[in-house]
């Protein structure tokens, strides 16, 4: 418009796009005129509409119903990055032969017998892939949470939202149950799940969907039935899952956190095998898990998903680790740095405290490391417990307190041997920092 008033004429391209929603005097309608102007073709899968049970709860009583709900199988996304987003899609053979050539030299059970080892070439095709599934409150009201599943490239380089894909959404309040509803929201969901992961595996887009029915007309999975996934040139192999221990747990059957026998790699328990004693006589240690000795998996799909095996969920570290054994540890050595006999000054509790506040400050001024609290009181330690703190904050307390301890002039045993605890924490956080660039290296 503003060519127009100082009278010279937009060239052509321009003045086409200034029309768009009337010369912007309606924004609403900006998309739609844009897209008309410059037809775009469409790059990403449509989302798939299956029918799932679900039962919204009206007053006390669950209606058990059906509706359509729209998931986005991963071969289907999979197929379509490949396809048409090749800055995305990860990654080159080059870089698949390195990632595989590392895995096969650290011994990953991962690996033993895995069937991908039987197709040609596998080092410069398979694709491995991450899944992941949680739980977040969506709703200020009522704390409904939502419950989605996600995967991802594995070697993908960040893991910022458009380099993670959704699969499926779906509330929890709504959820039927086989055993009240007799069908499973999840269940139905899972099968196209796994189906969309065998697929991947097998190099070809499933002929028809998990209940032997034709794909929907018009939907991407009917277009691509029976086809090769990615011309053959890769396929897709399901090397981690991630989620925390509570969807583990609850969701795809891991042995339960809080059950007796609670490990998912040995048969550690709560008696004979008791999972508490640590070190190299413990119990439980001769019956770590291996191919082969090992139960049979839990009963859930993913599980069944070729080449999938017990390694393949290795753990929730911030819940079992940072907010577990470390938070625990540092609770006991606040406990003791602050005990009216131990080291810190003071005539009582809050002086103490205060006094091994200014060793921490100090610690992390020597060690350039930042400090992420902002004071440390007896509100923070239990009795006996782990020390109230974010798992973050967890994690960069081991350079902290390996620090305060060492600065200690007269260490007795207890302490020494706390302090080498936590050099061998905070070499694992490096290690790990270094292995996968997402947990900490000093400083940062
Ligand atoms: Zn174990």
């Amino acid at each position: 418009m503003e060519f127009a008033f100082a009278g010279l004429e937009a060239p052509a391209s321009i003045g086409k796009l200034s029309k768009i929603g009337c010369y912007g005097q309606y924004p609403g309608n900006c998309r739609r005129d844009l897209l008309r102007a410059h037809a775009v073709l469409p790059t990403l899968p449509v989302p798939l509409p299956i029918r799932v049970a679900y039962a919204p709860r009206t007053g006390d009583v669950y209606m058990p119903l059906h509706m359509d709900l729209d998931i986005i199988t991963p071969n289907v996304m999979f197929e379509a990055l490949y396809r048409h987003h090749g800055s995305v899609f990860s990654p080159a053979a080059e870089e698949l032969q390195r990632f595989w050539d590392g895995v096969a030299k650290t011994g990953d059970p991962k690996l033993v017998n895995h069937p991908m080892l039987l197709k040609e070439n596998w080092r410069r095709r398979a694709v491995p892939l991450m899944l992941h599934g949680d739980g977040a409150r969506f709703t200020k009201t009522t704390g409904n949470t939502m419950v989605t599943i996600q995967w991802s490239f594995l070697l993908s380089t960040g893991f910022g939202w458009t380099k993670i894909y959704l699969i499926a959404a779906f509330p929890k309040s709504c959820r039927a149950y086989a055993r009240v509803h007799a069908a499973d929201t999840w269940d139905i969901i899972w099968a196209y799940v796994c189906q969309g992961f065998a697929a991947l595996f097998e190099g070809t887009h499933s002929a028809v969907d998990p209940f032997g029915d034709e794909w929907p007309e018009g939907s991407a999975q009917r277009g691509l039935a029976g086809t090769p996934i990615a011309d053959n040139k890769f396929f897709g192999v399901l090397w981690c899952m991630n989620p925390d221990a509570e969807y583990a747990c609850n969701e795809l059957h891991v042995q339960h956190y809080s059950a007796n026998a609670r490990c998912h790699w040995c048969p550690a328990d709560i008696t004979a095998l008791n999972f508490r004693a640590v070190g190299d006589t413990a119990p439980w240690l001769p019956h770590v898990y291996a191919h082969g000795t090992d139960p049979p998996l839990p009963n859930h799909p993913v599980w069944r998903i070729p080449g999938v095996t017990r390694w393949h969920y290795p753990g929730d570290w911030m819940h079992s680790m940072d907010l577990g054994a470390v938070a625990y540890l540092h609770n006991g050595c606040v406990l003791d740095l602050t005990a009216a006999d131990g080291p810190c000054a003071g005539a009582n509790e809050e002086q103490r405290y205060l006094d091994l506040w200014n060793r921490m400050q100090a610690a992390d001024r020597a060690a350039l490391h930042a400090l992420r609290m902002r004071r440390i009181s007896s509100k923070h330690v239990k009795v006996m417990g782990a020390l109230k703190a974010k798992a973050n904050q967890c994690k960069h307390l081991a350079f902290t307190f390996m620090h305060v301890l060492r600065a200690l002039p007269d260490a007795d045993n207890i302490a020494d041997t706390r302090l080498r605890i936590y050099e061998l924490l905070v070499e694992a956080y490096i290690g790990r920092g270094a292995l996968n660039g997402r947990l900490l290296t000093e400083g940062s």
